[in-house]
């Protein structure tokens, strides 16, 4: 009956992830580090390789290695076929309502700048204004400003709380008539912060502001469906979520993609050419000039496969665990700071702890094996913020552990004997 199903749902979304068979598909994760065995605790910066991402990308290389769109014979027509398999595979996983609206690009930083050249430049004037986030990513600043100069416009900041979510408040206002694209960030790599990015797209579009939404942090923690969300431009970055670097996608809505014009010229980015005129492939060719990043595209398309066959929800819980472990245990550590403590995060914890500079911190924490991020995170504004010059951050994946989190918590104590 209705109740039985309710159960086998909710029964396979809770079902625990069982770790270890996890963590022994990562080559990486088994290995000492200052004679102790590595706590990869650096997620957000990059994520390690499933055994299984690692086999398709030398698969490639082995079987099927040939230019793409090019070739008649075998190779050429097996890699094409994989690659444009591979832009089904981003499709899949972002819901698109077709291939043509993923445009494979390096990651996040070139998809933003794709869209920042070829979507706004035409349609920005002096005066106008582009609307981020005071916990944007540089890669999600620097570019609209460099337009902002260029052409005259000005850039325009939501503010965030002091428990670190956006002024959602603030926002009505500062969505005006001459704001002409609203750029944030799903999950904030500094903050953890999950934004709730549907409200937000929804009162951009009621002001018929398009909106283009980082999705760095967010794809290998959360589902995405573009439709649902009806953003116009979603960006990622393919190293985040347990593939390879060097290849990330970016999702624009067909009408957008259609009216843009080339951002680089080349190969493979046109239909015909003579020195009098070009004449472009359609999209998504059209903004791929060059011999694409083949096998990183297989290689991203195996990545998205093997986490859905894991299962996000499973992943996701077990990080959520991990994150209220960290979380109540670092609270726990005298003199700890945690930066920000939204109601709804990502498994991702900035903090600092008096007396010890976040270098000195993950320094030592290294001694022990434990990795983990110390700096500014690329996000200065936000740091400039909440006062403080950096941050040490810990962030999971959905291999770490327990045991991991109370190393964590153990070199933290480490810290205070050392600089005490
Ligand atoms: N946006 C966010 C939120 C990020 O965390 C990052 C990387 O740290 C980027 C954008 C840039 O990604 P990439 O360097 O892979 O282009």
């Amino acid at each position: 009956g209705q109740s039985g199903m309710t159960a086998v749902t909710t029964g396979a979304m809770t079902l625990p992830l069982d770790v270890e068979p996890i963590r022994a598909q990562f080559p990486v994760l088994h290995q000492e580090v200052n004679g102790q065995p590595l706590a990869y605790l650096d997620n957000a910066a990059t994520t390690q390789k499933p055994r299984a991402v690692i086999d398709a990308v030398s698969g490639f290389y082995e079987r099927d290695c040939a230019n793409v769109h090019r070739g008649v014979h075998a190779l050429s027509a097996r890699a094409t076929e994989a690659y444009e398999a591979a832009r089904g595979s981003v499709q899949r996983r972002l819901n698109a309502r077709r291939p043509g609206e993923i445009v494979f690009v390096r990651g996040a930083t070139e998809a933003i700048n794709l869209v920042a050249w070829s979507f706004l430049r035409p349609r920005l004037q002096a005066g106008d204004e582009i609307l981020v986030t005071e916990m944007e990513h540089h890669a999600n600043i620097v570019p609209w400003q460099l337009l902002c100069q260029q052409i005259g416009a000005q850039l325009r900041v939501v503010p965030v709380t002091d428990s670190g979510e956006l002024r959602l408040e603030a926002l009505d206002g500062l969505l005006g008539d001459r704001t002409r694209l609203l750029a944030l960030t799903h999950v904030s790599n500094a903050l953890g912060t999950i934004n709730p990015v549907a409200e937000i797209v929804a009162r951009a579009h009621a002001r018929g502001v398009p909106v283009l939404v980082d999705g760095a942090q967010a794809l290998p923690h959360v589902a995405m469906d573009v439709q649902a969300l009806d953003v116009d431009f979603y960006v990622f970055s393919g190293h985040k979520t347990y593939g390879p670097s060097g290849i990330g996608a970016l999702y624009g809505k067909h009408e957008h993609l259609q009216a843009m014009p080339p951002w680089q010229g080349g190969g493979e980015m046109i239909l015909s050419v003579t020195f009098d005129r070009t004449t472009f492939a359609a999209p998504p060719l059209r903004f791929e000039a060059g011999t694409p990043d083949m096998e990183g595209a297989i290689g991203l398309a195996a990545a998205l496969e093997w986490l859905e066959s894991v299962g996000l929800e499973r992943a996701a819980a077990h990080e959520r665990e991990l994150l209220d472990h960290a979380t109540r245990a670092l609270r726990s550590v005298p003199g700890v700071r945690i930066i920000g403590t939204a109601a709804e995060k990502a498994a991702i914890i900035s903090f600092t702890m008096e007396g010890a500079h976040p270098h000195d911190i993950g320094t030592i924490l290294d001694h022990e094996g434990i990795a983990v991020r110390t700096g500014h995170h690329c996000a200065q504004p936000l740091m400039r913020r909440f006062g403080v010059p950096a941050t040490a951050r810990a962030s999971f994946a959905l291999y770490n552990t327990h045991a991991e989190v109370e190393r964590l918590v153990e070199g933290l104590h480490q810290v205070r004997r050392v600089l005490g």
